[in-house]
């Protein structure tokens, strides 16, 4: 007999959810992911879940839970494991030009698929229907690519496609978020068919997703109705390049990055992201991210300039893959140290560290947290000092209060 879907309405009704849509891909009969009214994605039941349907949800859902990635060379208490940290960019152009930062993912992802070792490529791209929002995409070709390079700052799902994928022979590279990476990992542990399916797996710093009202919101900004936007393109086409909506009769509007995603965009991030202990793609054989240059004060500066991404190899098959793809020409790569990844990269380090107070100010105003294991919390804590955690689990806990005060 089969059980209602009540894991998904909890995760859900905790603000657990990422949305990465692997429930939905292991139950189709019984979960369908949707765009709620607040503009994230969600699942909801329409039918019922088996027991073993539970468990195995259970088992791989990154929003209620997440576990230490594979050991590496080094493990760093706020970095995690690495085998390798540089930053780059892609030696293609066109790629550095148009990816989020210097293109050195969409160039690996090129890479990847011109010299044999897979076959595709699932990643995000915008939605041909509605260009403000994402869908995913399995690309084949150095086109296909290029056309999906750079960030886009809405809900995805990108393990809805996995069950499908894992039905046929091919051999893929994966694009996600930390979370939907992480997820992928723990989808590995119940199925061996996803290690051979998805060699590769590829992240990206983040520091949230934000809801699509947030676009709407910017195109709003720039006096564009959603029904009058033909092309949303939040970021790239330089670096970090413009926010630019294309209308159907022909004008483009643009806003700068640090307004479109500091202003707008950041504030819109959902719940699940604030009380993330993986914002630094943990489970990724590489993690990608904007080598910033940060002013006196630390901040990082936002003038245009040409791309560099920031290159953490943490496997020792992703290790493989940036020397190789750099020895064939493909990449560029060049040292990066600790200290100078830790300045490029403030707001990572901040929400790391207080991580641990923020799930403690949680707990205290009651609500269910996440079950972090083995991803460093306690060794953070540690850099921030008791000050900082007290402070972080203190203001966690009188914003829960007063929304949930607010609401009731
Ligand atoms: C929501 C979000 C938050 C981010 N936050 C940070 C941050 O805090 N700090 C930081 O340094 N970097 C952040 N990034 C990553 C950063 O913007 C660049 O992706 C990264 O620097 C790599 O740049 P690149 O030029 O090498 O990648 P590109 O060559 O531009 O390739 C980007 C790849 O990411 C895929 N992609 C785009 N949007 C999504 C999405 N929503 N979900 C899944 N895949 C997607 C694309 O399909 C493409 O394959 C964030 C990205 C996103 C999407």
């Amino acid at each position: 007999m089969g059980l209602h879907p009540s894991i998904i309405d909890k995760t859900v009704a905790a603000e657990l959810c990422t949305g990465c849509g692997a429930c939905a891909a292991l139950a189709p009969d019984a979960v369908q992911m949707h765009l709620a009214e607040d503009g994230f994605i969600r699942p909801r039941g329409i039918g019922a879940l088996s027991r073993s349907q539970t468990g195995l949800i259970d088992a791989i859902c990154p929003g209620r839970a997440q576990s230490a990635p594979a050991p590496a060379r080094h493990d760093h208490p706020l970095w995690g494991p690495y085998a390798q940290i540089s930053q780059g960019w892609a030696k293609d152009d066109e790629l550095r030009n148009a990816g989020a930062s210097g293109g050195a993912l969409s160039q690996m992802l090129v890479w990847l698929l011109e010299t044999d070792q897979v076959d595709g490529v699932v990643h995000i791209a915008a939605h041909a229907d509605a260009p403000m929002a994402n869908q995913i995409t399995l690309s084949q070709t150095r086109s296909e690519v290029l056309d999906a390079a750079a960030s886009r700052y809405a809900p995805s799902s990108p393990l809805l496609v996995v069950a499908k994928l894992l039905e046929t022979e091919g051999r893929y590279a994966f694009v996600g978020k930390p979370c939907d990476v992480a997820g992928l990992r723990h989808w590995a542990k119940q199925d061996p068919r996803v290690s051979q399916r998805f060699p590769v797996m590829l992240s990206f710093f983040c520091a949230g997703v934000p809801s699509l009202n947030g676009a709407e919101q910017v195109a709003g900004h720039l006096g564009v109705k959603r029904s009058d936007v033909k092309r949303f393109k939040y970021r790239g086409g330089g670096w970090p390049g413009l926010t630019e909506v294309e209308t159907h009769d022909g004008q483009t509007r643009s806003m700068q990055y640090h307004e479109s995603w500091g202003d707008i965009l950041s504030p819109q991030v959902q719940h699940r992201c604030r009380i993330c202990a993986d914002g630094i793609g943990l489970a990724a054989d590489i993690a990608f991210a904007d080598a910033w240059e940060t002013d006196a004060r630390g901040y990082p500066r936002f003038t245009e300039q040409d791309g560099r991404s920031v290159i953490l190899a943490r496997s020792a098959a992703g290790l493989r893959l940036v020397r190789e793809a750099v020895r064939a020409g493909a990449l560029h790569s060049e040292p990066l140290s600790i200290d100078a990844l830790e300045a490029m990269q403030p707001g990572q380090v901040r929400r790391r560290r207080e991580l641990l107070g923020r799930l403690a100010g949680r707990s205290l105003a009651g609500l269910p947290i996440p079950k972090y294991r083995g991803l460093g919390l306690w060794a953070c804590a540690r850099q921030a000092g008791v000050r900082q955690t007290l402070r972080a689990m203190l203001g966690t806990a009188r914003r829960v209060f007063l929304k949930h005060r607010w609401q009731s």
